[in-house]
């Protein structure tokens, strides 16, 4: 498989913050890679680099080969970065034929127009639009230049379910012929839904990478819950489906495979505690319990 993205030992630093710490990332071409993680993870100080619009601090981007800025240049990359400025007084139709015309072979204006659902917009000036039909305008233009590489930075953040699905067909579209799209989300859910592989990042660094199913079986679990008040907690961790024990002074935190069987046990084996509560793993705890709490 062609590389599409690459970067090679990648840091960005910002005075004493470490947005992106050491990180090395192949991107096959026609892969579809959910770039997953909380807020402040480096999510977007990834994409920014790997578009060449940030430069690394150490470290080096490739994509397809050549440096960000020449592939962009080359009309190979389509962008949709997170509250980028668009020009307020411009009409849609004339910014989608203006970006178009930076592509060597572009969509014709309107059939992408169309296919994001803002065809009815296109006389309408920018600066009037709601951020959900703006959001649109953004995916407009990422696509019409039908480019290689698509990079999506929190893609369907202000839009409706309607449009949220409509975007996401047209990202499929690309992929089933062959487009390569790198996504960021703090959405596990998105992620499971459109990416056939996920890059978990935390705290700058990337904490777990592979197909969706394996990711799912790291943050998938279910958590249990409880306020302990014996005075001694050993012996939790051999509960059964227990892979991990939080204890922060009396709230307790089960992370478990299988919370039925822990529970039962619980209950058989324990009495100090009150207050049980179960639900399924979020993101968050997810990456603190992958990272022993190097999340931010
Ligand atoms: P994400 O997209 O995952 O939310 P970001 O890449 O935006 O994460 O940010 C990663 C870290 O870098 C955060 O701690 C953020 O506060 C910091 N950061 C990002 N941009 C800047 C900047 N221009 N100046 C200083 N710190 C920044």
């Amino acid at each position: 498989m062609r590389t599409a993205v690459e970067l090679k030992a990648v840091s960005k630093h910002y005075s004493d913050t470490v947005a992106l710490d050491d990180v090395d990332l192949r991107v096959g071409e026609g892969e579809t890679v959910a770039v997953l993680g909380p807020n402040g993870a480096g999510k977007t100080t990834l994409l920014s680099i790997a578009l060449g619009l940030l430069g690394p601090s150490s470290g080096a981007a490739r994509v397809f080969g050549r440096t960000p800025v020449e592939a962009l240049h080359a009309g190979e990359v389509g962008v949709l970065l997170q509250d980028s400025g668009l020009l307020e007084d411009v009409r849609v139709e004339e910014l989608v034929a203006a970006v178009a015309g930076m592509y060597p072979h572009p969509h014709p204006v309107k059939a992408a127009m169309r296919a994001v659902d803002v065809a009815e917009l296109a006389t309408r000036r920018i600066g009037r639009l709601s951020g959900g039909q703006q959001q649109r305008v953004r995916f407009a233009l990422a696509l019409v230049g039908d480019p290689k590489l698509l990079v999506l930075d929190e893609p369907t953040v202000g839009l409706d379910i309607e449009s949220r699905r409509a975007l996401w067909q047209e990202v499929r579209a690309r992929t089933a012929e062959g487009r390569t799209v790198v996504f960021a989300t703090h959405y596990l859910a998105e992620a499971d839904d459109y990416a056939d592989r996920v890059v978990l990042l935390a705290g700058g660094k990337i904490v777990a990478d592979g197909p969706v199913s394996t990711i799912k079986s790291l943050v998938g679990g279910m958590e249990v819950r409880f306020v302990f008040d014996g005075a001694d907690a050993s012996g939790l961790e051999t509960l059964p489906g227990v892979r991990q024990v939080r204890i922060e002074g009396r709230a307790v935190t089960l992370h478990t495979d299988d919370s039925d069987a822990t529970l039962r046990a619980l209950f058989a084996t324990f009495d100090d505690f009150r207050n049980v509560r179960t639900m399924s793993t979020d993101l968050e705890n997810a990456v603190v319990s992958l990272t022993g709490g190097a999340g931010r």
